[in-house]
């Protein structure tokens, strides 16, 4: 299974993607925790990518794309793989198409969490002061914003048309959530 969870910064793609891990045992790919943990480490490739992040803009296809092939690799044997955060950009999109197609898979779904701008400044605000994460600060979070509805919204009408695009209700309840995406998964493409 290789399932997209699509939608803008705090969806829900984060919380929705760690129950799939524990109910499935899928590998949880998010490019964004994997950015951070390279800040955190200090390395070369953190260092590269700490004033983007802060500002809100995207990281290079290049940076994200050989993340991603790296953790292809490592777990090889994994049941399945949730992307989380990734793919953004129509080029990232096309790129993960060559990375699965090259290992004989493909995309299956894509479930699109969606909340409205109203709802995701509120729950960024929260996240905000509880974690402090610099880009939830509002401003950064408006050009994060900004950068999902320019570059990665553009990838709906690109999965739709392969007829395996589902959406749910990411303003529901945690619990309603998990249910819709588990109802999603199990639909036939
Ligand atoms: P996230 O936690 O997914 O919201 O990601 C935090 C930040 O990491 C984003 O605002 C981007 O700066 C960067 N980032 C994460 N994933 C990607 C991606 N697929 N492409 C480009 N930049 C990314």
């Amino acid at each position: 299974m290789n399932l997209i969870l699509f939608g803008p910064p705090a969806a829900g793609k984060g919380t929705q993607a760690k129950r799939l891990v524990e109910e499935h045992g899928y590998v949880q790919l998010s490019t964004g925790d994997m950015l951070r943990a390279a800040r955190a480490s200090g390395s070369e490739l953190g260092n590269r990518v700490a004033k983007i992040m802060d500002e809100g803009g995207l990281v290079s296809d290049e940076i994200v794309i050989d993340l991603i092939d790296e953790q292809l690799e490592t777990h090889k044997n994994a049941p399945g793989f949730i992307y989380d955060g990734f793919p953004r950009t129509v080029g990232q999109a096309k790129a993960l198409d060559k990375l699965l197609e090259s290992r004989g898979t493909q995309v299956d779904r894509v479930i699109r969490l969606v909340v409205d701008e109203t709802q995701l400044m509120q729950r960024v605000t929260k996240r905000f002061e509880e974690e402090g994460r610099k880009d939830d600060n509002p401003a950064t979070f408006a050009a994060r914003l900004d950068k999902y509805n320019q570059d990665t919204a553009p990838l709906l009408p690109f999965y739709a048309e392969r007829g395996i695009l589902r959406e749910v209700d990411g303003m529901a309840s945690i619990e309603e959530v998990t249910k819709g995406v588990e109802e999603a998964l199990k639909q036939t493409a």
